[in-house]
């Protein structure tokens, strides 16, 4: 008879919410880890995976996902996509609203095997048509008002409470008929957001709400999604390159910032101009969805690899994809961290060196030295094996954005260089 299921052997234990970093053994045992110690013996362990030179964490959460796979187009297979990345829990960026949120957590959230988790669109039909044929051809999610009801969609979280960890908003002037409903349908999801105490999840770009509003209007909790984006709406002010003091002024009510990389907001140059004054990202997600999940955003280690080459410690990049992203949601009593007793949600990552140059989503690159990727994964105490991104960088993903970057506000100096085909 043996005690464990599992023992991870021998690799580098970081677990930021409760100060551990070390080398250590974890032990699993009836989907729940069992134990975590300085050398557990393997003969007590069914199986044993040799963590040697890798690094142990608590399963990644990525806050900011598109899984409505075959529903919506922006969709991706959270298993392959998330699961097979490391990622043991996904929060949906609202890509159901009410109307749809009864299929979401049938066909999604319902058979799964990653944890999915949602923030429920201000808009009844959620982003049933964004990312067909570019914005501007189809109808956005607020085109008009009668999509925004707040009183339809507190219902919705109210019979959804177990799935439904916040509100979401896109504010852009190409999904709320030229920007026409934009304020107004940001003043409901705020209502709906305080009525059911849930925090509010802003995707601003392109907008006709000014920084003053947005973050402006944020409290403490809610969170300002592609917070590195370099496009009209950016954090940093074009006329001095600095963060606006408004963005500033958020952050210490409490506002959290957000990764959000997706498929046009993550800029190597406001990244390094916002990390030139301390501000760093608090949670580092993807914004994964079928635009760029062959690049440029690939998937969550990816995404956490810009971070840590951009010098963010990588007990930094690891709290902010694993117990940042749970307290954004509340699930912090359930997830992001290692402890006896807790869900084995476990990831195993290995610190790779290469020499080779990442993009951002505007085709800018950034000569990188070391890769994050994760090699093994498990999910109440269920083993699967990581697959990578290939390519990886995608050539074809960094020709394709190129001509995105005519488009930002903030960049550098010199565009970049022509594709190679
Ligand atoms: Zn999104």
């Amino acid at each position: 008879m043996t005690a464990y299921d599992y023992v991870i052997k021998g690799g580098r234990v970081i677990d930021p919410a409760n100060g551990v970093d070390k080398n250590a053994d974890v032990a699993i045992r009836g989907g729940r880890i069992a134990a975590i110690a300085d050398d557990i013996d393997p003969g007590q362990a069914r199986q044993i995976y040799d963590a040697r030179g890798q690094v142990v964490v608590p399963g990644l959460v990525d806050l900011h996902v598109h899984v409505y796979d075959k529903v919506t187009p922006l969709g991706v297979d959270a298993d392959e996509r998330c699961l097979r990345r490391g990622v043991t829990t996904v929060v949906d960026a609202g890509s159901a609203g009410y109307f749809t949120f009864p299929g979401f957590r049938h066909y999604v959230v319902e058979r799964a095997r990653c944890r999915v988790l949602a923030f429920l669109n201000i808009s009844s039909i959620g982003l049933a048509g964004a990312g067909l044929g570019g914005d501007d051809r189809v109808p956005g999610e607020l085109e008009s008002l009668k999509f925004a009801s707040v009183e339809g969609a507190a219902r919705a979280i109210a019979e959804n409470r177990d799935v439904i960890a916040g509100v979401k908003i896109r504010l852009s002037d190409t999904v709320a008929n030229g920007g026409l409903y934009e304020k107004e349908a940001y003043r409901r999801a705020l209502r709906l957001a305080r009525e059911t105490g849930l925090p509010l999840m802003v995707h601003h770009a392109f907008s006709t709400v000014p920084l003053a509003e947005c973050p402006g209007l944020l409290e403490r909790g809610d969170i300002y999604t592609h917070c590195f984006h370099g496009f009209p709406s950016t954090i940093v002010d074009p006329a001095t390159r600095r963060i606006d003091p408004v963005v500033w002024e958020a952050r210490e009510r409490g506002v959290i910032f957000d990764i959000g990389h997706g498929q046009g907001s993550f800029n190597w140059t406001v990244a390094e101009i916002a990390i030139s004054e301390g501000f760093w990202p608090q949670v580092i997600s993807t914004d994964l969805h079928s635009g760029n999940v062959d690049g440029p955003a690939y998937d969550l280690p990816t995404v956490m690899t810009r971070l840590y080459h951009l010098g963010m410690p990588l007990v930094d990049v690891i709290a902010a994809a694993t117990i940042a992203p749970a307290r954004a949601i509340g699930w912090d009593d359930r997830i992001g961290t290692l402890g006896a007793g807790r869900a084995a949600d476990i990831t195993v990552l290995a610190i790779e060196p290469v020499d080779l140059d990442l993009e951002d989503c505007q085709s800018q690159l950034r000569r990188i030295r070391e890769r994050i990727v994760a090699r093994a994964v498990w999910r109440d105490g269920v083993y699967y094996p990581c697959t990578l991104p290939n390519p990886w960088p995608n050539p074809m993903s960094i020709s394709r954005q190129r001509s995105t970057w005519e488009r930002l506000v903030i960049r550098d100096a010199e565009p970049p260089a022509p594709a190679p085909f």
